[in-house]
């Protein structure tokens, strides 16, 4: 299909590239090592003036007329366009992003830029870093060219992130959380002068820009929250996280956030604990690790905050309410002293609830729910229904009566033997 692209893009005599993290990952590649390439970045250049502003939508709409099954999702206000495929034997999974190339003016700091077409040159000036503004050209004349304007090359081989432009976290603050994320993901230096243009950035007041900014799309804090979730999915999180406290970046997601130890040892707890309680842990812990960061912001600023980031909306009821739940179930812990009556009052809440509750509270309440986790609540009642049966009870509602006794009594160490378990029944 990317041949077909190219093709396309030939008759119509166009430039088409291939840009950004893929050719950064290209190069980064070492002998034998296969990479699977999920996203595919292209920038098509019309070469007419004025420029076609439309070419990339107009690629993509070719290609989806000849192969329907392929979703073809576009942006008109950005004149970009999306394929991609499900994943299936054929194609497998794989999206392509097509843009016309384009330049980005920033009216004032932090806004959402004023696009305009232009060359393949303006178009990669635009971008974040020099490692991520190569590009490699597609079609002919000069197929399998290598631009690198800004020397993204010589970088890849220093291993160092440098912006283009002194200008460039003033222009667009996530690029600190992408800045970071792309040293810490490659293990990558930041080049000294960025790292003085990141200070520069975080020391002016952009905040209230930011605020302003929400729910145009695609607005700063949509895509913080897609470059916090990147951070916070890999397993590195946390020495990114250490970072951007250092640089001051946590100011964009709420001026006076601070990552101190305390906030440090609950995002590690969490991160722990959900490993014994969900299979499908990956999927959600970097919410999970959102939500611990965001909880030390003040009750009614933090709705604002999880709202503006567009967090599910249970993820946005949970950090009002988690106060509320760790009271029920610290007080409720504390009352009983039977371990049944602790874990009858733990089933009652849902494990998302109970792991923030944990990681929240003090060491014998959190030792309390980790047992629950990894122990209390996978033990079973002793007998099951056709031991009952065998032993003369007829089906019914003491079944579940005399289950939920036993599975008590032996929770609190009563009975631990299925003969145990029996003579009790009987008697
Ligand atoms: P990843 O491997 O995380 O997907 P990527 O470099 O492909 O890395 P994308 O977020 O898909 O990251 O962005 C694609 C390209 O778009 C980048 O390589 C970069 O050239 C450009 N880009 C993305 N975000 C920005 C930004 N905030 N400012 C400037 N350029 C950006």
């Amino acid at each position: 299909l990317l041949e077909e692209i190219i093709q396309e893009a030939e008759l119509k005599a166009w430039s088409l590239y291939v840009v950004g993290g893929i050719v950064r990952d290209l190069f980064l590649l070492k002998k034998n090592q296969k990479i699977l390439i999920q996203d595919i970045d292209l920038v098509v250049d019309s070469n007419t003036s004025p420029s076609n502003i439309g070419a990339g939508i107009e690629l993509a709409q070719t290609l989806k007329k000849r192969y329907p099954e392929v979703l073809l999702t576009v942006y008109h206000d950005f004149k970009t366009a999306s394929l991609s495929w499900n994943k299936d034997k054929k194609y497998g999974s794989v999206q392509i992003d097509i843009t016309t190339s384009r330049t980005e003016t920033y009216l004032y700091p932090s806004a959402n830029p004023k696009i305009q077409i232009a060359p393949i040159e303006q178009d990669l000036f635009r971008r974040d870093f020099t490692i991520n503004a190569l590009a490699v050209k597609l079609t002919s004349p000069a197929q399998g060219k290598l631009l690198d304007l800004f020397m993204g090359l010589s970088d890849l081989r220093k291993a160092q992130i440098k912006v283009l432009h002194p200008n460039s976290f003033l222009e667009d603050p996530i690029r600190i959380y992408r800045a970071v994320k792309f040293a810490i993901r490659l293990d990558f230096d930041i080049e000294a002068q960025t790292i003085q243009y990141i200070y520069n950035a975080t020391k002016n007041q952009t905040y209230d820009h930011l605020k302003l900014e929400v729910n145009i799309i695609p607005s700063l804090t949509i895509r913080l929250k897609n470059e916090l979730r990147s951070i916070l999915q890999s397993n590195s999180w946390r020495k990114s996280l250490e970072l951007l406290s250092c640089f001051g970046a946590l100011y964009y997601l709420y001026p006076g956030l601070i990552l101190n130890c305390e906030i440090l040892r609950q995002m590690r707890y969490v991160s722990r604990l959900m490993k014994y309680s969900d299979p499908h842990h990956k999927t959600i812990k970097w919410l999970l690790l959102l939500e611990i960061l965001l909880s030390s912001i003040p009750l009614k600023e933090r709705k604002i905050i999880a709202i503006n980031l567009q967090l599910p909306s249970e993820s946005i009821k949970r950090l009002s309410e988690i106060q509320n739940i760790n009271k029920e179930i610290n007080q409720g812990l504390r009352k009983y002293s039977k371990i049944s009556d602790k874990v009858n009052l733990l089933n009652k809440f849902y494990w998302i609830d109970l792991i923030l509750v944990a990681a929240q509270s003090k060491k014998e309440i959190r030792y309390f729910i980790w047992r629950y986790f990894t122990k209390l609540s996978k033990i079973s009642s002793p007998l099951n229904g056709s031991d009952l049966k065998n032993i003369g009870y007829l089906p019914g509602p003491r079944y579940k009566e005399a289950l939920t006794i036993l599975l008590d009594k032996t929770l609190d160490g009563e009975i631990k033997t299925k003969q145990e378990a029996k003579i009790m029944v009987q008697t």
